[in-house]
């Protein structure tokens, strides 16, 4: 059985002070549900602060990206050797914002995807279509191509101690969610792509839903079967919300 992770977006939010409020509200009733995996992903300037808050209190800390370079000239980047150093665990690659965004293509996310691994950070790979891809009626072909670029570079081994965020970009931030039944459809899909090349990586990867997932909404979509959690915007920046979500996972 997998077991459900919950983890915190935060995106370009927070401050010092606020991030305490947060997270003093979160860890003591974070540490009595036991059955979920929780995380929270900070801005890079606030890892350092938050992992302080998070100690001992059952809740990992993750990036929201990361590098593709190791270390050298390479103005403005993150790399995984220094996010290990600040405590954090895993990542997020290949946000919809960054690809959308900032440019970042499948070459370059899987790129990311393979430096998260070499520093032991476990990544969470996003993908996800565009309002016009599902229109068209291409999400299939849009998430194959997301996971195939990361498959070319890294292999089917790869994802074993991966996490998979399935986010259609029309439910980011929209109050649009996705239908259970379209988050299952897709997330159904994705894990019998990965069957075809590995039936025992399939069964265990986390495959994750993010997009518009509320306290009201979260527990219809993580009821459906290949669903394992949630990757979380707007609601993990309010810790009532956050928490009733974990508790719905
Ligand atoms: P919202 O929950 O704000 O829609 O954002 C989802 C998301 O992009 C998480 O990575």
């Amino acid at each position: 059985m997998r077991r459900p992770l919950v983890a915190g977006n935060w995106k370009l939010n927070g401050s010092r002070s606020a991030n305490q409020t947060l997270m003093q509200a979160l860890v003591g009733p974070v540490s009595g549900l036991g059955k979920v995996d929780v995380a929270v992903c900070p801005p890079f300037v606030y890892l350092e602060q938050v992992a302080g808050l998070c100690r001992d209190g059952g809740i990992a800390l993750g990036a929201q990206d990361v590098s593709d370079q190791d270390n050298g000239a390479f103005t403005g980047e993150v790399s995984g050797d220094m996010l290990r150093e600040m405590g954090c665990t895993c990542v997020i690659v290949g946000h919809s914002e960054r690809r959308t965004l900032y440019g970042e293509d499948d070459a370059f996310t899987a790129r990311k995807f393979a430096a998260a691994r070499r520093h032991g950070l476990t990544p969470i790979l996003c993908v996800g279509e565009l309002l016009e891809e599902r229109e068209a009626g291409v999400t299939e072909s849009v998430v194959a191509r997301q996971l195939d670029a990361v498959l070319a570079v890294e292999g089917i081994e790869a994802l074993s101690d991966a996490v998979i965020a399935y986010e259609p970009v029309w439910a980011i931030g929209t109050g649009r969610t996705a239908t259970p039944e379209q988050a299952q459809a897709v997330h159904a899909f994705i894990r019998a792509r990965l069957a075809d090349r590995d039936p025992d990586v399939a069964r265990k990867v986390r495959i994750l839903y993010g997009g518009s997932v509320k306290a009201d909404n979260a527990a219809e979509l993580f009821a459906q079967p290949d669903i394992d959690g949630g990757l979380i915007g707007g609601a993990s920046l309010k810790a009532s919300d956050f928490l009733a979500i974990c508790k719905a996972a």
